[in-house]
């Protein structure tokens, strides 16, 4: 599946009820996630870190639709290398 697929797909699935509650509050349900997220990271559990990662993409997906952004055409800016240095893999300085 590519992305632009993906996200069509959750729009099919969410955008007309993730519209009525709006962009913001949608925002703060994307926020909740990658807190969980971070707690199946901390578990080191694999089968809830996959669940959190499509959970999270999911709720960047429909926030993408609601701010009328193709994810797809905006994940292009990695395409050529790093956005700033232009390389694979980066070498920009590393900052901690
Ligand atoms: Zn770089």
């Amino acid at each position: 599946m590519q992305i632009r697929e993906f996200q069509k797909m959750i729009e099919a699935q969410y955008f007309e009820r993730d519209s009525k509650r709006g962009m913001w509050k949608t925002f703060t349900w994307f926020s909740e996630e990658v807190g969980e997220l971070a707690r199946a990271l901390l578990r080191e559990d694999k089968t809830s870190q996959e669940k959190e990662f499509a959970d999270c993409f999911a709720w960047l997906a429909t926030l993408a639709s609601q701010a009328g952004v193709d994810l797809e055409e905006a994940v292009r800016k990695y395409e050529n290398g790093c956005p700033r240095c232009r390389q694979t893999p980066c070498a920009c300085p590393f900052v901690r």
